[in-house]
């Protein structure tokens, strides 16, 4: 077995007050007996985080806490009840930190709805340090050859729009509207569309994010800052020009969801994906009955949807471009995102 030094103090970036990051030096915690500690190599930014950050949802969050729960790195340390993790594996902290694994959402796989689940940088300190505690039963298991920065965003935004796309019920060949496609799920969400035999239809703003997006695979880039009306034209880029199969709703903003009601296919579904701050979605009772419309939520996924987002990647079928930044950066990555400037997703390298 490889020994690691684990240094007892660390640097991370931790949330004292709603709205503010404060970057500085902590104790490193030593794992439960049911826990492995996790030496973070890079950490994804999601806008979960921003959300976070500013406490944008009705759901209470820990004070003070270290947010990022796209955190890939090595196992250095572990409790005496891990028997399935050595020290030097690939492991990876997402949102689900845990579940109870035991009430009846549990144990039909659906361990996002468990009553009992601790959410990694928001209800528990997440990825935003070099050391991270972590729950062995939960951590996503990362096959050796995987590079650590690459598979980073798997973790929440991979992980969140392969389960979405699952559940929209889109069959190979069928088409998916993606709103947001630009930003960090969106850029990802092409690249599973298109690995699913879906034809993903991209709609975000700016001519860079319309050029990332058909690099991707996109068939067709619609600017909602551009476009005088979103619903004839994601409706003419598609067969009959009867509207997606499905979209996927990943912006945070709702402004989009009233648009998709319009646009969506007959007997299609809407998969609402984003959390945009105090929300709300109206859907028309008559268009939902007559044309047999579909609206669900889809909330990150469960370990085993997690193996097969990264199985995805280690195939090599799921590869987006993501940004470097440093740890201390956060707050200018933060600014960016908040400012919808962010062309995919930026990473944290955040030990050597
Ligand atoms: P991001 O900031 O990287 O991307 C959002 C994108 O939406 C940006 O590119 C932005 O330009 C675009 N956008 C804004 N307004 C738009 C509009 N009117 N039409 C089309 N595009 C528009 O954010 P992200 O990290 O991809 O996260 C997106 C959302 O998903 C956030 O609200 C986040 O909290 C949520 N999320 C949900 C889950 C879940 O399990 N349901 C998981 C992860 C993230
Ligand atoms: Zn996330
Ligand atoms: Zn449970």
């Amino acid at each position: 077995m490889v020994d690691f030094e684990i240094p007892t103090e660390q640097w991370a970036q931790v949330i004292e007050q709603t709205g503010t990051t404060t970057y500085k030096k902590i104790p490193v915690r030593q794992p439960g007996p049911d826990e492995v500690l996790i030496n973070i190599k890079y950490s994804g930014v999601c806008h979960t985080d921003l959300h976070a950050l500013n406490g944008d949802w009705p759901l209470e969050r820990k004070t003070p806490v270290i947010g990022g729960h796209e955190g890939a790195g090595v196992v250095v340390a572990k409790g005496e009840y891990v028997t399935d993790i050595e020290l030097g594996d690939y492991a990876g902290i997402k949102w689900l930190h845990s579940s109870c694994l035991a009430c009846s959402f549990c144990i039909q796989s659906l361990e996002p709805l468990c009553d009992h689940a601790q959410l990694s940088g928001y209800t528990v300190d997440g990825s935003f340090q070099q050391y991270a505690v972590a729950k062995a039963a939960h951590v996503a298991r990362i096959p050796k050859q995987c590079d650590l920065a690459a598979v980073a965003p798997i973790l929440c935004a991979g992980l969140t729009v392969y389960k979405g796309l699952k559940v929209s019920g889109v069959q190979p060949g069928g088409s998916v509207a993606i709103v947001g496609a630009g930003g960090g799920l969106g850029n990802l969400a092409i690249q599973y569309a298109k690995a699913m035999g879906m034809n993903p239809i991209a709609i975000d703003g700016g001519a860079d994010k319309g050029q990332a997006c058909m690099d991707l695979g996109a068939s067709t880039y619609i600017d909602f800052t551009t476009s005088r009306n979103i619903v004839a034209d994601v409706k003419a880029a598609t067969s009959e020009g009867r509207g997606p199969h499905a979209v996927l709703l990943l912006a945070a903003s709702d402004r989009p969801f009233q648009q998709a009601i319009q646009y969506v296919r007959s007997n299609g579904t809407i998969v609402c994906i984003g959390m945009p701050a105090g929300g709300n979605y109206q859907v028309p009772v008559f268009d939902a009955v007559v044309r047999c419309i579909n609206v669900k939520g889809s909330y990150v996924g469960n370990r085993q949807d997690t193996a097969e987002a990264i199985d995805f990647f280690v195939q090599g079928s799921v590869k987006a471009p993501f940004k470097v930044a440093k740890l201390e950066e956060l707050q200018s990555v933060f600014d960016m995102m908040k400012a919808n400037k962010i062309v995919g997703r930026y990473v944290l390298k955040v030990s050597d």
